[in-house]
């Protein structure tokens, strides 16, 4: 822990003396630490794709100036490199809109078996690529008060995870129940969880997957098209949401997570 200390006089009659005051700075440190590694990630992050396109560019201005081949394949990895930064910088975007955010709002409740099934249309292309089958069998009214695009983002990215992650032909089964078996939020509550057979996740890195940028595997996270944020964003949406957020997984066999939500109760 770091403290820091500071001494004045007091002297307002009847009480003169002098005071020591301890404060204990270890969180301001923390924070401000944690500041610092973001910002050194960010321009990592970045720094990475702009060398490779400022190279390219070079290249392309000389020595393979007038090689058709060349310029082919290198506007191709050129558009793959751009195209890497326009998701970190949406990424980026949809982290700090919703770590500015107290809490959502809720004026209508959210159904969340429709939430998912219009994520699984837009994810279809992707799981078909990887020969991935989804089973997910939609209960009518599981709903929970939420913003609906902050849930359709958090399915999003659990869901392409799994696709992601799992390996080809991979079996990904999703379910959701109206009651939650364990409610650890003292609410009646609702769950839904994402589960594939894929490699699984090596139990030392379990409590670190959601922090900014942690990835088990930096280089299959970057050809995957990852940007190690995904999990940062959907922590922060379901912590928005008054829920929570469980990862288990067993190497080898596959991994499942599952989000606990408050159910919806309407206004009397
Ligand atoms: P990324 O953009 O790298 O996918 P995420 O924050 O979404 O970042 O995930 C963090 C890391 O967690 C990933 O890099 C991957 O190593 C691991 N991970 C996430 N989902 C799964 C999964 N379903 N199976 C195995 N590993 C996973």
């Amino acid at each position: 822990n770091s403290f820091a200390v500071s001494l004045g006089f007091i002297d307002i009659p009847p009480t003169r003396g002098v005071l020591v005051c301890f404060e204990d700075t270890s969180e301001k440190q923390q924070a401000s630490q944690m500041r610092r590694d973001f910002v050194a990630n960010v321009s990592h992050e970045l720094r990475t794709p702009l060398t490779a396109l400022m190279g390219f560019i070079e290249t392309l201005q000389g020595p393979a100036r007038r090689d058709d081949v060349a310029i082919d394949r290198f506007l191709g990895i050129m558009q793959s490199e751009a195209a890497r930064m326009e998701r970190l910088v949406r990424d980026l975007l949809s982290l700090s809109r919703v770590e500015s955010e107290e809490r959502v709002r809720v004026k209508e409740p959210v159904d969340l078996g429709r939430i998912i099934g219009s994520v699984l249309h837009t994810l279809r292309p992707l799981a078909g690529e990887s020969g991935c089958e989804i089973v997910f069998d939609p209960p009518e009214g599981v709903l929970v008060p939420g913003n609906s695009d902050q849930l359709q983002q958090v399915f999003t990215n659990l869901i392409e995870n799994a696709i992601k992650y799992g390996g080809k032909g991979n079996a990904i089964t999703i379910t959701l129940d109206a009651a939650a078996p364990e409610t650890s939020l003292r609410v009646p509550a609702v769950i839904a969880r994402v589960a594939d057979q894929g490699p699984g996740i090596d139990p030392l890195h379990i409590p670190r997957l959601t922090e900014r940028f942690y990835r088990v595997d930096t280089h299959r996270s970057r050809e995957m098209g990852g940007t190690g944020l995904g999990l940062a964003i959907v922590k922060h949406i379901i912590n928005r949401h008054r829920g929570r957020l469980r990862i288990q997984s067993v190497p080898g066999q596959g991994s499942e997570f599952a989000v606990i939500l408050p159910r919806w109760s309407a206004p009397e």
